[in-house]
């Protein structure tokens, strides 16, 4: 008992993590029968999704002190955001173009998978389903992205009511303080959990199913791969002025349970927690951009988007112009946006790009079953980024603990 809370908790998720896969491969699809650990873990962390964000958005909204500061931190987030998602999209455009995955593919339907429903949102429900008409329902049904605008709201009141607020403020603050407490005590479930969901992510998929997909799979692995290393390593670097490599160990944690929960939701607490104890980033500064980041930057989605069209389009050999690529970027940019932090959110959002520039919805049908797969790489490098945003921003700010970023050891 002793030795294992003495191995740091990072150690003991990476260990579950490769475990589970060798454990997935050996016993194959039986190892569904664990999956239900993974399901304890994932219930236990979206425990604390609304009572966390809602918590830390306000105190850390009142704890940033006035509304200019504000501004300046959500604008800067803002354009980093959108900038790193174009520059994602063009990524996936990029390889798919060049490695050209669904060229000369004799693929058949696969039987009994339904084409999933796609989104028909459009831009203006899309906006209206921010505002959260009656917040309490909002929290009942776990959407984020009302939730935030209402927390913003609440935290932008107590700010406008000052010195009569401030009760207010500290009770949120030190309510913020305990759902932390919590975070940490959930964590200790992630060993399991990764364990549990990776056993089963390998036990059900199994190389074979990867085969007649593989360039896809593997496109979506690299061009993640290149996301986090090149545009995030590149900010850390260039923006945050801190150690790359300090960034990816103090970020373990996080990656590797979005990795195995493919739910940047259900993440959230942990990127949380990492940001502000491995990361250095204020409390004020992560809780606001880590909470948006988690709902609207997406960028592993934003470059799978660009890559799966050009994949349809080549399977199904529609020829697509320079303004159909135009058109991919921009949908798939703001069907990232719109995706929720949830598994296999992605899949839906193709819909909504497939249909314009006349890709068949068919596609769909075709990478539904590995799916799941290329949504784990895509969820790390969404969080990732967020986090990567998060401490820009704190640089630019002055939010950024360098001294705790250099120490960024076992949590
Ligand atoms: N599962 C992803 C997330 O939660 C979204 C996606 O499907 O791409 O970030």
């Amino acid at each position: 008992m002793r030795t294992w809370f003495a191995i740091p908790l990072w150690q003991r998720v990476i260990g579950a993590l490769i475990l589970g896969v060798a454990v997935g491969l050996i016993w194959g699809p039986g190892a569904e029968s664990i999956k239900w650990i993974g399901d304890f873990f994932i219930r236990a962390i979206r425990m604390l999704v609304v009572p966390l964000i809602f918590f830390s958005l306000v105190a850390g909204i009142a704890a940033i002190g006035d509304i200019r500061k504000l501004g300046a931190v959500g604008g800067r987030a803002l354009v980093l955001f959108v900038g790193t998602g174009v520059a994602s999209v063009a990524l996936g455009l990029t390889l798919g173009t060049l490695i050209a995955p669904g060229a000369g593919l004799a693929l058949t339907l696969p039987e009994g998978v339904a084409i999933p429903e796609p989104a028909t949102t459009s831009v203006t429900d899309m906006i209206l389903a921010m505002i959260p008409a009656n917040p309490v329902e909002t929290m009942a049904r776990g959407d984020v992205l009302p939730l935030i605008v209402f927390a913003l709201l609440f935290g932008i009141g107590i700010l406008m009511a000052g010195e009569e607020g401030s009760l207010v403020a500290r009770g949120m603050d030190a309510a913020a303080i305990v759902m932390q407490r919590m975070t940490v005590l959930v964590m200790e479930l992630t060993p399991f959990g990764v364990f549990a969901l990776m056993a089963w992510v390998a036990g059900t998929f199994g190389i074979d199913a990867l085969l007649p997909l593989a360039t896809l799979v593997g496109l979506n692995y690299l061009g993640c791969l290149l996301i986090i290393f090149g545009i995030y390593s590149a900010i850390i670097h260039f923006i945050g002025k801190v150690r790359v490599i300090d960034f990816f160990r103090g970020m373990i944690d996080a990656m590797a349970v979005a990795y195995s929960t493919a739910s940047s939701n259900a993440t959230l607490p942990v990127t949380l927690r990492c940001a502000q104890r491995n990361l250095g980033v204020s409390r004020s500064v992560s809780s606001f951009v880590i909470s948006l980041g988690a709902t609207i930057n997406m960028n592993g989605t934003a470059m799978y988007l660009g890559l799966a069209t050009l994949f349809g389009a080549q399977i199904f050999g529609v020829s697509l112009d320079f303004g159909d690529y135009v058109m991919i970027a921009i949908t798939a940019t703001l069907g990232a946006i719109g995706a929720a932090g949830i598994p296999g959110a992605g899949l839906i959002m193709m819909g909504l790009v497939f249909s314009t520039v006349g890709v068949p919805l068919e596609t769909i049908a075709f990478v539904a079953g590995v799916d799941r797969i290329m949504d784990m790489m895509r969820t790390t490098t969404n969080i990732t980024g967020d986090a990567a945003v998060a401490v820009a921003v704190a640089r630019m700010t002055g939010d950024l603990d360098v001294g705790e970023f250099e120490s960024a050891d076992d949590v």
